[in-house]
């Protein structure tokens, strides 16, 4: 997200005023929310959540339904003041990114953010360039990892498992989220036998090709009703489905296929 993106939205919040929605990260009422996402076919045809054109941004601090959402998981897991706990932000959404390092000055926090930088994207200063799939930490280092939409960028998924794995404390988590069909199986650009030493490179997807198969130009890979399995296949993490709950006001475990309009959390516990 550029600067004047922020400034423009604070400046125009105004209009959206009203108090049909509560931000949970900035405070902000407001009577409707702001458009996001792209509209592509696929999105329908392979009942993809959390993705196509849809109004859930934050009209005045730009943050998204699932900002939000992993900030409700994180006040329910955010152990009491005088624990100190770290955190790691991959891609880091500048709203929730926001609400974490403030929370550094009240609690024993301490929060880094990486990205793999890419040339034409706006990265802030905080931001360190770093790889999923080759992080420069330490083993058993974060109490927390949160990743949301990166995982389907991302050409080795086992690797960047492995690494999750090796740099979470035990028992802690990740935070994962991603679009996700509800109708069809994991579909996967890349396999297992791309990775191996000496495996012939496999030409990148074409743009058409991305946004056709996994509903975006730079995916690819579409999680799909088998996600659970996928993402423990290392036997290294317990995965667990949750989805906001509106009439409990908390979050339930979910069967992927039988929810089929919800934006889910996945959490990945080391054991
Ligand atoms: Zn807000």
């Amino acid at each position: 997200m550029h600067p004047l993106e922020l400034w423009w939205a604070r400046a125009t919040s105004w209009i959206y005023r009203g108090d049909k929605y509560l931000c949970n990260l900035c405070g902000f009422g407001a009577r409707r929310l702001r458009r996001r996402g792209h509209n592509h076919p696929v999105i329908v045809s392979k009942q993809i959540s959390g993705a196509g054109r849809r109004r859930v941004d934050c009209p005045k601090c730009l943050s998204s339904d699932r900002d939000r959402l992993i900030w409700e998981y994180l006040k329910i897991v955010l152990p009491t003041p005088n624990n100190q706990i770290s955190i790691l932000h991959v891609a880091p959404e500048i709203p929730l990114s926001n609400k974490l390092q403030e929370l550094q000055h009240q609690k024993s926090i301490t929060y880094q953010a990486i990205d793999l930088k890419t040339s034409g994207y706006h990265y802030p200063k905080w931001v360190q360039d770093a790889d999923l799939t080759d992080l420069p930490f330490n083993n058993n280092q974060f109490d927390f990892i949160i990743a949301s939409h990166v995982l389907e960028h991302i050409p080795n998924l086992q690797k960047a498992i492995l690494e999750i794995h090796r740099t979470l404390k035990p028992r802690g988590q990740a935070i994962v989220m991603f679009p996700v069909s509800r109708c069809q199986a994991t579909d996967e650009y890349y396999q297992t036998s791309d990775f191996l030493e000496n495996a012939k490179p496999k030409p990148s997807p074409t743009r058409k090709e991305k946004i056709d198969r996994f509903g975006q130009h730079d995916h690819i890979r579409l999680f799909g009703t088998d996600v659970i399995e996928i993402l423990s296949e290392t036997n290294l993490l317990e995965v667990f489905a949750l989805a906001w709950n509106n009439q409990t006001d908390s979050f339930d475990s979910i069967d992927i296929e039988k929810q089929p309009q919800t934006d889910v959390l996945f959490i990945l516990k080391k054991v």
